[in-house]
């Protein structure tokens, strides 16, 4: 994971690749470094710590002058965070410097035989290894940067996006992708290089998105040169125009990404029906889906895969797949999915779920899936992503970028598009009625509406959470379609305020967690008045008889549960299978506020990172 920035052009590269940073710290935050080059001599600062605590440092430093620049955003995979491990990594001459998302696999024997040879390594990173082999190649075989990178990086195992220039070689910066992401920006007479478009977007609506195997000569005369590097074929590289503003990565008047992600569900979700759901007319359409019916019709089963929050998606997905295009679903974690010997059939259709589009595990199980004949479909957020390039056909979630760690609104949508892909096949196969397939799409459509009717009990939700801030423990219960989002709502727990939390089948709690409940154990209790309301009325008056904290989630009006539990927060009514769309509203709200006060950093919390792109 990591973020990497760089520049070369005509400006002065410090504030850019500076910004760029922290536009690109959503990657990794345990370390940051920029190298400058400004004609006459090679800086480079690093530091344990943020990109805020390297803008200190360098501006008390060091000269900041240079039209060549470099920075990394790191989340370590190879050694601690400290400030020798962080990027960029220089070579034993002192020439070359490098930055690096990814893995190097065969660090360990390529640095014994680079060790062997004379070289010395300061730092525990795979990184520095491959930043000396390229040095190495270039003695051994008198060639330039350019074949020297290809050369070293064939003699490599893993997965990288890199950058590297040569100090005594000023005018150009060689990069490449295996796996992990790179996008080239192109301006006039200046180039920037990132892995995603943020840093860039206020210079250039043109960038080059390197595919996995190629490689790129960027040279601030000459242009940019892409091939690939097996077989050293120049490719004829594509310029897309993109469509990012720079509102959407600002914070505005939020005082987090995930607080302002949260109250961008209503349009989110607005913006990944529309144009699809026609409800007027009772038509969905799909591209990735209509081009493919027969594919999904035939399916004897869907297979998704997926990680993290996305999983939950999935699994809220399967309840409403079965239930609406009665289709059996199976959900499995990727990597889990990845390494068992899964038995997959060519009539099996698998859908893929990443936010980022770059999951490692997601794309090693569509590889895995393409290999065995399956038809794989991608739901992804960043257009242009790794994953949406590698499926076969796909749906976009268009919920704009996802800034904030713990993911949110990316959830949301993707419900959204499983939905509406559910309902198409429902109505395809008849296995809905006509007047409910309507119903459905009424409903869909008045969604980010009753979003904004959720979001407006936000104030109560800072009261219970402020009673709860200091709870050890919470349970997240819930039935049917809202099992998963206890799941959820348990980890956004976890991930932001570091409170252990786990989620429960609520009929599962007398099999073993039950034992937990006390006075001090809050138990937060998906209560709609859909879905087996009065089994989950039962669950709460087990809990209320062992002392436990009740929080429902309730259907406006609701008496029952208001009776019995400690707190309500209220969501609007809906169709069962929509209720996941409302009722995780109340959770991700709690858990923000939860972590808010307990002082943690919501937007970037410990050990995580935004896009997995590692195993
Ligand atoms: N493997 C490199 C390191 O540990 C890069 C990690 C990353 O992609 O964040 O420094």
């Amino acid at each position: 994971m990591c973020g990497i920035v760089g520049y070369i052009g005509y400006r002065e590269a410090y504030p850019i690749v500076l910004k760029g940073l922290q536009r690109l710290e959503y990657r990794g935050y345990d370390s940051a470094g920029i190298a400058l080059y400004n004609e006459k001599e090679l800086k480079v600062s690093k530091t344990k710590g943020k990109v805020a605590d390297l803008k200190k440092k360098m501006e008390q430093e060091v000269d900041t002058s240079g039209t060549l620049g470099m920075g990394h955003t790191r989340w370590a995979t190879h050694g601690v965070p400290n400030d020798v491990n962080s990027h960029p990594h220089v070579s034993n001459s002192g020439d070359l410097v490098i930055i690096h998302n990814g893995i190097i696999e065969n660090y360990e024997t390529l640095k014994k035989e680079l060790t062997a040879r004379g070289y010395v390594f300061h730092s525990d990173t795979d990184t520095e290894v491959l930043v000396n082999l390229i040095e190495d190649v270039i003695k051994k075989e008198k060639v330039k940067l350019g074949k020297a990178v290809q050369i070293a990086l064939t003699q490599t195992v893993g997965a990288y996006a890199i950058a590297v220039f040569d100090k005594k070689k000023p005018n150009e910066i060689v990069v490449a992708r295996l796996g992990s992401p790179l996008a080239i920006g192109v301006g006039k007479d200046e180039y920037f290089i990132a892995s995603d478009a943020s840093p860039f977007i206020e210079f250039t609506n043109n960038a080059i998105y390197l595919e996995d195997g190629e490689m790129a000569v960027v040279r601030r005369d000459k242009g940019v040169k892409v091939r690939k590097i097996k077989d050293d074929s120049l490719v004829d590289p594509y310029i897309q125009e993109l469509q990012l503003n720079l509102e959407q990565i600002e914070k505005n008047n939020f005082d987090h990404f995930m607080l302002k992600e949260i109250y961008e569900q209503p349009s989110a979700i607005t913006d990944t029906y529309r144009g699809r759901l026609l409800a007027d007319e009772g038509i969905i359409r799909m591209a990735g889906v209509d081009d493919n019916l027969e594919r999904f019709l035939n399916a004897k089963r869907i297979l998704i895969v997926a990680c993290g929050t996305s999983w939950h998606a999935g699994l809220v997905a399967e309840y409403i797949f079965e239930d609406l295009a009665r289709i059996p679903v199976e959900v499995e974690y990727a990597s889990e999915f990845r390494y068992r010997n899964p038995i997959i059939n060519p009539d099996d259709v698998v859908i893929a779920i990443s936010q980022s589009g770059e999951t490692a595990d997601t794309m090693a199980a569509i590889k895995l899936a393409k290999e065995k004949g399956a038809f794989v479909f991608g739901v992804c957020n960043v257009v242009g992503s790794s994953i949406s390039r590698e499926t076969h056909a796909g749906a976009y979630t268009h919920a704009g970028p996802e800034i904030g760690v713990a993911s949110t609104k990316a959830f949301t949508t993707q419900i959204t598009v499983l939905t509406l892909i559910a309902l198409k096949l429902a109505k395809a196969k008849g296995s809905i009625s006509n007047t409910d397939f309507h119903m459905h799409l009424q409903e869909l459509e008045t969604i980010p509406q009753k979003i904004e009717v959720a979001l407006e009990s936000n104030a109560h939700i800072k009261e219970v959470a402020f009673k709860y801030k200091d709870a050890r423990n919470c349970l997240y219960l819930g039935r049917g379609f809202n099992f998963p989002v206890a799941l959820e709502g348990a980890l956004k727990l976890k991930e932001i305020s570091y409170i252990h939390a786990e989620g429960y089948p609520a009929a599962e709690m007398k099999h073993g967690p039950i034992a937990l409940i006390d006075e001090e154990m809050p138990v937060v209790v998906i209560a709609t008045r859909k879905g087996h309301y009065e089994k989950v009325v039962s669950n709460i008056q087990e809990i209320k008889s062992r002392q436990g904290k009740i929080i429902g989630i309730v259907t406006q009006g609701d008496t029952s549960v208001r009776d019995l539990a400690d707190h309500v927060i209220e969501i609007p009514d809906t169709i069962e299978s929509l209720t996941p769309l409302l009722t995780t509203i109340p959770l991700q709200l709690l858990s923000y506020h939860i972590a808010v006060m307990l002082g943690k950093n919501v937007d970037q919390p410990r050990n995580l990172a935004k896009s997995v792109t590692v195993e």
